[in-house]
């Protein structure tokens, strides 16, 4: 079986999909996000190896926590940069009848590459839910954010709808930086036109990531940028719903209001 690389393990998480999770953070994010709260995970060279049946083997201990509608999330760190250590653990999982979730960036996704299409098409038949977060919907600003181009990220998200893979959209937004209401309405009306889209999540920027980068020396870039507050969250969630709307107006997709994940 192929080891993880793994930055940590959260027995009881809450904010990482549906119900109680437990949650495996990967090491290793090609990614450079500006609000980035988990720098720590970045360098592929650190992490503990760690096999798939010791994670297993500790959902199983506290298996009870994750009924009604729980099970394992992995988060990072990006996980699809360890698609065959993602194949066997989830399929250790379903083997255990444990719900599965990724959440990811898309980053990895690489349509030219035959042998990771072939893994990836492997792993979407033992995943339950894709959570992915696009940072940005214009690709300048997206490279800006992120240092990396957007094209195969949403180039996924139609892979995924194809593979019929249930999806929730998350997007951090941050005050002055992804709250442009231009764009969070392009946004919506991207992502409004896959039938597989469950749920979208808009996430509030908050400063609690700061302390990790003086520990690892390194300059906070986003300064003395405010935390997201929560009322124009709100208003700005409303901007996205409206653009999935009405794409799936135009496209004769039925719509539901519960799309919208509560904040
Ligand atoms: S993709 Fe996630 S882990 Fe990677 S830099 Fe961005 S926020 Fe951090």
């Amino acid at each position: 079986m192929t080891k993880g690389k793994i930055h940590s393990l959260e027995s009881f998480g809450t904010v990482d999909g549906p119900g109680v999770r437990y949650v495996v953070f990967v090491q290793g994010c090609p990614m450079r996000c500006l609000y980035c709260h988990n720098p720590d995970t970045w360098e592929m060279r650190d992490g503990t190896l760690t096999d798939p049946q010791e994670i297993i083997d500790n959902y199983e201990r506290n298996r009870p926590f994750y009924q009604n509608g729980g099970g394992l999330t992995v988060t990072g760190g990006e996980p699809l940069m360890q698609v065959d250590f993602l194949i066997d653990l989830f399929t250790l999982a379903k083997q255990h009848g444990i719900h599965t979730d990724i959440d990811t960036s898309g980053i990895a996704y690489r349509p030219e590459n035959k042998e990771f299409i072939a893994k990836l098409d492997k792993l979407m038949e033992l995943t339950d839910l894709v959570m992915l977060d696009i940072k940005h919907i214009d690709p300048e600003k997206h490279k800006e954010l992120t240092s990396q181009p957007n094209d195969g990220i949403l180039a996924f998200v139609r892979y995924l709808d194809e593979k019929n893979v249930d999806m929730w959209i998350r997007h951090v937004i941050v005050p002055g930086l992804t709250d442009d209401d231009e764009y969070l309405y392009k946004l919506g009306y991207f992502i409004g036109q896959f039938h597989n889209l469950k749920a979208l999540d808009a996430l509030p920027y908050h400063t609690m990531g700061k302390s990790k980068y003086e520990k690892l020396g390194i300059d906070y870039p986003l300064g003395d940028t405010p935390p997201m507050d929560q009322k124009i969250l709100l208003e700005k969630k409303q901007v996205i719903l409206q653009g999935i709307k009405d794409r799936r107006a135009e496209a004769g997709i039925p719509h539901d209001d519960s799309v919208l994940l509560d904040a």
